[in-house]
């Protein structure tokens, strides 16, 4: 008898093979996945960026195919696409702003005249500070000529600010990119509009960024606290500083070494300054355990109102608690002693970056895919970060809030992941995932294990690059086996670590649900899935 049940089974395809009858596209690592519309191929590029590439395709590879989908997007409907980059850049739900300035970047050069006007339209709403307008000027002058509904749009990026925080940005922000607001000064000639209220101040500014100032009597209090800072005295910097708001960029370089300026700095430093500058106030001196500094840092840090009014992404808390507790700097000189209560307070910080997470409530399953190609790579470019501890990071959040869950990683074969708990600090976290052996990847295993092992779940939550391809059957036909013998209603949340077109979540089924890592709104939106509200 030649042996057909072993080589057709439609309910246990080889993943190498697309299961009959579905569309399926083949993945870098050579199995067969679902492809993701492109509309959520968009969103993964807004939040999760292709910076440092992945373990199958380079940066560049991975931006242009991305790029590719989201050009059909504009050409679909350009309004949709700057509606949406609006929103995400303007929620802070993604941890870089760069992916969002480069799609405006793409939609300001569209063929289409009406998506190029909203586009520009929306340029404020998106360059929100002086280095995003860097940025967007970068990626922008490539991709079409300056002509005059650019210049204008730059234009307005200056005139239609109040004095006080176009003199803000134009010294905090100086220059980045090889670009400086001199350079885009030239280039777009902005200038105040005669009669308007604040016509004086914005045309002194703009003046004295051009470096045509005669008299420095007439300039606004925070260009002249800047021009006098640069001879300054110690004392006389604290004066400055608290007097009128001087920040880290504004202040010549040497006298960032001086705990004394750094404490005056601490007194009024934005949330997300604050948290990057954790090392360099250890370096100084400021900041060490049982210091007044660190309890002041803590209170902020715990105070969960400012947290969130700052919109802080929880990656940046993440990047900056590992290097904090780390007491060295990830590229640059010199070490400090980490305060084991800033660490703590940075900890609660991130989970609370989320903002409200109601519980799923049942339990969940939550599984990190610990294959090789999850240990390459970085994700929103933050270093030491891969897919695989951020994956790591992200379900904490979900066992944070849940009262009855499992962490278990997997490759082509599963393990328990212990001491991976949310009372763990993020370094112990990201140090144990890293230590892991790299092995093949079959994103079935959690299903599959579930059903060896007798575990009844109402929810799984895989965190995978979707690069699955060793093994039988699909993950999708493994739900529904263990569907049919377990929980008849179990949910599957599959949240995309890399900004791929893939997904093992099928498209067909209701209950399975893809979703972008490390998007601030994704733990929720898991949750509401598997509680069957979305
Ligand atoms: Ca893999």
């Amino acid at each position: 008898m030649q042996k057909f049940q072993t080589q057709f089974n439609p309910s246990a395809t080889p993943q190498s093979k697309p299961i009959p009858g579905r569309a399926m596209v083949l993945n870098n690592a050579g199995g067969y996945t679902f492809e993701i519309d492109k509309w959520k191929a968009l969103d993964r590029f807004l939040v999760l960026g292709t910076e440092g590439g992945t373990y199958y395709a380079s940066e560049t590879t991975q931006t242009y195919a991305v790029s590719e989908r989201i050009l059909k997007c504009i050409e679909e409907d350009g309004k949709r696409v700057v509606s949406r980059i609006v929103e995400v850049s303007e929620a802070g739900r993604a941890p870089k702003n760069d992916p969002a300035l480069f799609v405006l970047a793409l939609c300001a050069s569209a063929k289409d005249p009406k998506t190029r006007e909203v586009a520009l339209a929306a340029l404020p709403y998106v360059a929100r500070i002086g280095t995003h307008l860097f940025h967007f000027v970068e990626y922008i002058n490539g991709l079409r000529g300056w002509g005059r509904a650019l210049r204008r749009a730059i234009a307005e990026w200056y005139t239609l600010k109040r004095p006080e925080d176009l003199a803000y940005q134009v010294v905090k922000y100086q220059s980045r990119d090889g670009w400086s607001h001199r350079d885009l000064l030239r280039l777009a000639h902005p200038k105040a509009v005669d009669g308007a209220q604040s016509f004086g101040a914005t045309n002194s500014t703009l003046r004295w960024v051009a470096g045509k100032t005669e008299d420095y009597t007439l300039l606004l209090p925070l260009l002249a606290a800047f021009e006098r800072a640069k001879f300054a005295t110690t004392k006389e910097l604290i004066a400055l500083i608290r007097e009128h708001g001087l920040t880290r960029e504004m202040l010549p370089t040497e006298a960032l070494t001086k705990p004394e300026v750094w404490e005056a700095l601490l007194e009024k430093m934005p949330m997300e300054a604050m948290v990057r500058n954790l090392g360099n106030m250890g370096k100084c001196g400021l900041l060490k355990p049982f210091s007044e500094a660190a309890t002041t840092i803590c209170t902020r840090l715990n105070d969960v109102a400012a947290l969130r009014k700052s919109r802080i992404h929880p990656i940046k808390l993440l990047a900056a608690s590992t290097t904090y507790e780390g007491g060295h700097g990830v590229r640059g000189k010199g070490t400090w002693v980490a305060a084991t209560g800033v660490v703590e307070a940075m900890e609660r910080a991130f989970y609370n970056s989320f903002g409200n997470v109601a519980p799923i409530g049942k339990p969940v399953i939550l599984a990190l895919d610990v294959s090789g190609s999850m240990g390459a790579g970085t994700v929103a470019g933050v270093v030491g970060l891969t897919p695989r501890a951020a994956a790591a990071a992200l379900a904490l959040v979900t066992a944070n809030v849940e009262p009855q869950y499992e962490i278990i990683g997997f490759t082509d074969g599963t393990k328990r992941l212990l001491g991976i708990t949310p009372g763990a600090t993020f370094k112990s976290v990201v140090d144990a995932i890293s230590r892991l052996p790299f092995d093949r990847t079959d994103c079935a295993q959690p299903m599959l294990w579930a059903m060896r092992e007798g575990v009844r779940a109402h929810s799984f939550v895989i965190y995978t690059d979707n690069e699955t391809w060793c093994g039988t059957p699909h993950p999708t036909q493994a739900l529904k086996a263990y569907r049919d013998r377990f929980v008849d209603d179990a949910t599957l949340a599959v949240v995309a670590m890399t900004a791929t077109s893939f997904t093992i979540a099928d498209p067909s089924d209701p209950k399975q649900l893809d979703v972008v890592g490390f998007d601030t709104a994704t733990p929720d939106l898991v949750a509401q899935h598997a509680r069957g509200e979305l």
